[in-house]
Order: C-alpha cells, then sequence, then structure tokens
C-alpha cells in the first residue's frame, strides 16, 4: 500500500508541456481525486503513476523509493479505463477471472492452443474461483456470473470492468472517469459503491474525474488541476469553502461560487453598474477586489430589504430547491437599467417560492461568508474572521 511522492514531476509530448513540475504527496489509504476540465493532464498522470507512459523529467517515489523506471507490473497496481471493453465471449466468470489466469500462465502466451486448455483448467482452480466469486459478490455480480457481457446493462458491465481490474488485489487503485459513459442514475449508484470499495479495502485509490460532483462527494482529498498545474491540494470541505482562486471557486460547486468585481472605498464596495453598498465585516487591502459567495449564502429577499438590489432573470425549480438567478441592478436607475455585464449571481434556496422572471428583489450576506479574491492574480485574499459589524 504505497505513499506516493511526485517531486517536480513533468511530462512533455515533444514541445508540448502536458505536466508541469507537479508536487504532491498521496497517503496511504486516501481517496484521491484528481480534478480538472479535460485535457488537463489528468490521465497522463495516472498512466504515468502506472507505468503506462514515460516520465519527462522528476520523480516518482513509491513509499520513498523512487520508481520512474519500474515496470508497471512492479508496481501493483488496478488500472480502470473509462472505456473498458469486455470480452464478448467470455462469461462474466472468465472475464473477471483472465487477469488472475494469464498471471499464472504468462509463459504459455505465445502457443495459442496451450494457451486455451490451460485457461480452461485454470478457471476451475479453486484459488481463482474464490478469489473471483469474492470480487463479484463485493460488487453484487454474483448472480450474473454465468452470463455473457451482450445480456448486461451498462452500469453491471461497468462492474465486471471494475471487478476485473480489482481482482488482483492489488496494492493500488487508479481509476481514470470510470462512470462517464453511465447514466445520471447509475453514476450516483455506483459512486456509493467504489466509496464502500474502497472503505472495505483500505487501499489507496487515485480517482480521476472532471466532475466535480464525483470529487466532492468521494474524495478523502482533491487535487484540482488546470492546464497541467495544480490549483489547490485540499479536502473537499477546503476547497468548497476556502477555494485558492477564481478557478477553483468556479470549477467547484454548481451553480458555481458568485464572483463579483468590485472596487473598494473604504467600507463601499461599489460594482462597475455604480450600485455600491456597504460592507459590515472584515475586508481586505487593495482597491480592486473580486466578491465571492455561494449561492446558498446569499440571502433572497423583497425589493429594498438586503443591500443589493437586484432583478430575477432565470428560476430554476428543482422540487426541494430553487435556483434564482439575479441580475445585480442599480438602484440609481429604477433598477432595471444599467445591468452588471452579463453574469447572473445565483442564489439557492429550499422549497419553492413564488417568484417571477423580471421581479424586483434584494439579494444580502453575512460577511463570515465572504471569499475575497484579488482583482489582478485572482487568487484568494484570506481575511481573519469577521468581527460583528461596527455601526
Ligand atoms: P485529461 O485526462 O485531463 O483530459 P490528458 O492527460 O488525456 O488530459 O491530456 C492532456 C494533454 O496531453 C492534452 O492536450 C492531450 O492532447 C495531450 N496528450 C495526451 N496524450 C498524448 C500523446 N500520446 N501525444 C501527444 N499529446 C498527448
Ligand atoms: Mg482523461
Amino acid at each position: 500500500m504505497p505513499e506516493l511522492t511526485f517531486k517536480n514531476l513533468s511530462k512533455s509530448f515533444g514541445s508540448h508541456v502536458v505536466i508541469d513540475a507537479f508536487n504532491a504527496t498521496i497517503e496511504d489509504g486516501e481517496f484521491l481525486v484528481l480534478l480538472g476540465p479535460s485535457g488537463c493532464g489528468k490521465s497522463t498522470l495516472l498512466r504515468m503513476i502506472a507505468g503506462l507512459s514515460e516520465i519527462t523529467s522528476g520523480e516518482l517515489l513509491f513509499d520513498g523509493d523512487r520508481a520512474n523506471d519500474w515496470h508497471p507490473r512492479q508496481r501493483g497496481v488496478a488500472f480502470v479505463f473509462q472505456s473498458y471493453a469486455l470480452y464478448p465471449h467470455m462469461t462474466v466468470r472468465a472475464n473477471i477471472a483472465f487477469p488472475l489466469v494469464m498471471d499464472a500462465f504468462k509463459k504459455w502466451y505465445h502457443l495459442p492452443i496451450v494457451n486455451a486448455v490451460a485457461r480452461r483448467r485454470l478457471m476451475k482452480s479453486p484459488d481463482i474461483a474464490a478469489r473471483t466469486e469474492n470480487i463479484a459478490r463485493q460488487l453484487e455480480l454474483d448472480s450474473l456470473l454465468d452470463r455473457r457481457p451482450a445480456s448486461l446493462s451498462g452500469g453491471q458491465r461497468q462492474r465486471v470492468a471494475l471487478a476485473r481490474a480489482l481482482v488482483r488485489n492489488p496494492s493500488l487503485y487508479l481509476l481514470d472517469e470510470p462512470l462517464s459513459n453511465l447514466d445520471a442514475k447509475l453514476r450516483t449508484q455506483m459512486r456509493s459503491e467504489i466509496s464502500a470499495l474502497h472503505h472495505k479495502v483500505g487501499k489507496t485509490f487515485v480517482y480521476v474525474t472532471h466532475d466535480q460532483v464525483e470529487a466532492m462527494t468521494m474524495a478523502t482529498r482533491i487535487i484540482v488541476m488546470n492546464k497541467g498545474e495544480v490549483q489547490q491540494i485540499d479536502t473537499p470541505e477546503g476547497i468548497y469553502n476556502n477555494p485558492a482562486n477564481t478557478f477553483v471557486a468556479r470549477f467547484v460547486g454548481a451553480p458555481p461560487m458568485n464572483l463579483v468585481p468590485v472596487t473598494r472605498k473604504g467600507r463601499r464596495l461599489a460594482t462597475s453598474n455604480a450600485q455600491a453598498w456597504n460592507h459590515d465585516g472584515e475586508l481586505p487591502d487593495g482597491e480592486r477586489l473580486i466578491f465571492g459567495v455561494r449561492p446558498e449564502k446569499l440571502q433572497f429577499l423583497a425589493w429594498g430589504q438586503g443591500r443589493m438590489p437586484a432583478q430575477v432573470a432565470v428560476v430554476e425549480r428543482l422540487g426541494a430547491e430553487t435556483v434564482i438567478g439575479c441580475r445585480l441592478v442599480s438602484d440609481e436607475h429604477g433598477g432595471t437599467t444599467n445591468l452588471v455585464e452579463n453574469d447572473l449571481v445565483f442564489v439557492r434556496i429550499s422549497g419553492n417560492p413564488r417568484t417571477k422572471i423580471n421581479e424586483q428583489c434584494s439579494l444580502d450576506y453575512h460577511a463570515e461568508d465572504v471569499v475575497w479574491f484579488d482583482a489582478h492574480t485572482q487568487t484568494r485574499i484570506p481575511v481573519r474572521a469577521a468581527a460583528p459589524a461596527l455601526v
């Protein structure tokens, strides 16, 4: 069960730098999620851990030992790919047992007939049968063992692919977007199954996804990547509550964190449409700031009741909750003109309010729920816990 350390790990394809000086440690037993948009280098990183892709520079350590040049087999990893390919002519049982059978009969690879006979005999070996049935039970495939892949649903096939990768009892699990081919309901179900598997086996998981919900629900820690660079390494709570920069703030959360560029004059915050209000908590230094607040931390109030006048632009009713997209408006202009750019500020409230589009409203917040960013660097500016309002 290795602890993985990356020291200035870099990867280039020709002159195209895909991973640039990646530094991180993945601890033993962690469920580490690599989260980032498509093309940011997640799969490349995973392939380097597995030994399927060469490291251009830097070091990869397994429990402190340099593993850059280790053969994939030496690393004891199970790799689950996004596009799983099952053998259509084999039963679920034979598909799952396949890696065990092949491990035992490597030397017959080049003799197809001997290989086929040996494989059939090995399938009956008590050890292989027991291990196959054990992993099948864990993934609730035991009643499907004698079926062929064509007669299974997408989710069941995905579970067979997982079982096949996991049957070897690896020390490190690498999963590359294993759920992206599934429909929403199955994805939710598989998320909890994979989390349960992690608890059961207690080994290190490195899970790649571009889906922030998967990251938030499954990870013990998340590494957020963009363009081959680490943006933040933190727990899901840390990433959500204290995003390191505006990229992370926008990438995690649906709808994402509201980011409003403001100019600070004393305690007053002004937006680009001349709307301004008094902030009642600690403020960071600097004049050009980005005011960040999560949609569930905003209060949605009647016109005139909150500090930020607004107008309803979008109402999304989700049943248990409603997401309302508002335009911040300038009260100087009667609240209907001079809208701030085209950005909407989203508020998330529970229940199903009667709100209508174009209705005038106002928004407000508690000072301690605001996250500040530097408008120039886009990085978070830490501010001490807000003191109560000084009036
Ligand atoms: P992700 O998994 O985050 O979507 P990848 O790691 O697959 O991203 O790819 C990162 C970047 O590396 C992409 O720009 C991709 O085009 C490039 N890339 C990946 N594999 C190769 C390769 N074999 N040759 C050249 N470029 C590659
Ligand atoms: Mg990928």
